[in-house]
């Protein structure tokens, strides 16, 4: 099953993330390329640290 970006709506082919076509996307996989999956981890971990979960600022202490 081929993987479509739940970001960007690319989809990998070949080994290259390139646009998806309506009709390719019923038999994908969401996930994120490599970009969206660096950029959804950086969103995450700045919204931890503006955030400050208590709880998490005690484990990573
Ligand atoms: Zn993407």
């Amino acid at each position: 099953m081929e993987k479509i970006c739940c970001r960007c709506k690319r989809n990998e082919r070949d080994g290259r993330w390139v646009p998806a076509k309506d009709e390719d996307r019923r038999d994908f996989s969401y996930g994120f390329c490599p970009n969206c999956y660096q950029e959804t981890l950086a969103e995450i971990k700045m919204a931890s640290e503006y955030n400050r979960y208590p709880k998490a600022a005690e484990l990573t202490v």
